[in-house]
């Protein structure tokens, strides 16, 4: 006789999933999951009772247990204690409160695309062109999905088929895939490198220059630098040779500052002496997620009619959130949005705050001390540039700690320097202060038991 093994035995001795779902424990489970789900539920449960991991005893709660991780909110709260105020993988730039309320117009119905005085069609990409031009200067304001899309935009709508000049110092990554060459190569313009990867001037781009080049771009090189023996073009002189030899001058700004920080070029600057400027709505200028383009009239205009810009579009929510952003810099306002705040906050306002949490978190037997560091802008701005801050380290194994805030709900994002867990104020949000501080006692208490 052939011999069964157990699995099997125990296999068969497994109700069908149709029955079970009828059963009265699991009625509640499917009103608030629906059917199909619960069913589906049941299945993998007992596919894994009989992989030998559960048993029925908790075959229920073991269902229940599946159908709300199925369901549970992925994108979650996190407070940035990291120091780094425009860190990508937490979603860069906070907004502001205006900006905030701003998205809850934008969420109903809104004059997206309708002139409310005429009655006639309106242009959302051109919504918020005037706040641009008046706070940056420049003719004509564009704003798509995000930066990579704008610089995409630029180089398929005025570049295609012919020549773009790139100095080879400038040809970088930016995080997430964003490579130079490839963006041009997609574009459908053809990249003609200048220079060298340490020096290039005036000179090399206007000896390049034929009647086949539609521009010279220039890259901002973000997170990289060239230091030592280098030398590079300034914009006046690339805009003198593009305006003498009939070609556009491109500018990549990638984060955009507003006023002059570090050697980060400004972007009044750059739209004086350029025909397109591209940059992010979330670096620098603290708004949502946008590619925000400024330059000629005649220029954006042919951008904006080009196919592309339709698949580039921006989206409601962003536009509603840029123009209170881009509003409140007009105003005056710049300290009420989060990033200018903690790029402005001093290293005294930073101390303050950590010496605050070291009081409080010593009441509740949690022991800090305060050390001297540095925050970064982070997102590809100013990478030499870190600003003077004050730590608050916590006592204990920095590794460890570090995890159980990750873990914490919310979720607490802390620095590890020096072999301790840090926590850095200044990007941690205007009244997280409280927050923050129960997560701290939170993950210090999983670590002592
Ligand atoms: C950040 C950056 C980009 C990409 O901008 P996104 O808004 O993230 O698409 C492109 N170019 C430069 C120079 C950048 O710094």
């Amino acid at each position: 006789m052939r011999r069964v093994p157990n699995r099997d035995l125990r296999a068969d001795s497994l109700p069908g999933v149709g029955t079970l779902v009828n059963e009265p424990a699991y009625v509640a489970l499917v009103k608030e999951h629906g059917r199909e789900r619960v069913v589906e539920a049941i299945r993998a449960q007992i596919a894994r009772e009989r992989a030998g991991g559960g048993d029925e005893s908790s075959r229920r709660d073991a269902v229940e247990a599946r159908l709300r991780a199925g369901v549970a909110p992925r994108l979650r709260r996190v407070i940035n204690a990291s120091g780094v105020i425009l860190h990508t993988n937490l979603g860069r730039a906070p907004l502001s409160k205006a900006a905030l309320d701003a998205l809850a117009v934008a969420a109903g119905y809104s004059n997206l695309e309708l002139d409310l005085e005429t009655g006639k069609r309106g242009e959302r990409a051109t919504l918020v062109s005037g706040l641009l031009t008046a706070l940056f200067g420049g003719e004509a304001a564009l704003v798509v999905n995000n930066n990579a899309a704008a610089v995409l935009l630029a180089l398929t709508a005025l570049c295609r088929g012919r020549e773009v000049l790139v100095s080879r110092g400038q040809l970088v990554e930016i995080g997430g895939a964003f490579r130079m060459p490839d963006v041009m190569r997609l574009s459908g313009a053809r990249m003609v490198e200048v220079g060298t990867t340490n020096r290039t001037r005036a000179s090399d781009y206007e000896e390049a220059i034929t009647p086949r080049t539609a521009a010279i771009l220039r890259v901002h090189t973000s997170n990289f630098r060239v230091t030592g023996f280098t030398e590079s073009a300034s914009l006046p002189q690339l805009a003198e040779v593009a305006r003498r030899r009939g070609a556009l001058l491109i500018d990549d700004l990638g984060s955009g500052a507003v006023a002059a920080l570090g050697d980060e070029p400004t972007v009044g600057e750059s739209v004086a002496h350029c025909d397109v400027v591209a940059f992010s709505g979330d670096k620098l200028l603290g708004g949502p997620q946008a590619g925000i383009v400024l330059g000629k009239e005649e220029v954006v205009r042919k951008m904006s009619r080009h196919p592309l810009a339709r698949a580039v579009r921006v989206d409601k929510l962003t536009l509603a959130a840029l123009e209170a952003t881009l509003r409140q810099r007009l105003t005056g306002h710049e300290e009420e949005i989060p990033v200018e705040r903690m790029l402005r906050a001093s290293v005294e306002d930073v101390r303050r705050r950590a010496a605050f949490w070291s009081v409080k978190l010593a009441d509740r037997g949690v022991e800090t001390e305060l050390v001297d560091g540095t925050s970064a802008v982070g997102g590809g701005s100013l990478p030499e540039h870190p600003l003077p801050t004050v730590l608050l380290a916590l006592r204990g194994p920095a590794s460890k700690l570090a995890t159980a805030l990750r873990r914490g709900d919310p979720a607490v994002i802390a620095r590890i320097e020096g072999d301790r867990c840090c926590l850095d104020g200044r990007t941690v949000l205007k009244g997280e202060d409280e927050t923050l501080l129960d997560a701290v006692e939170a993950a210090a208490s999983t670590i002592k038991r």
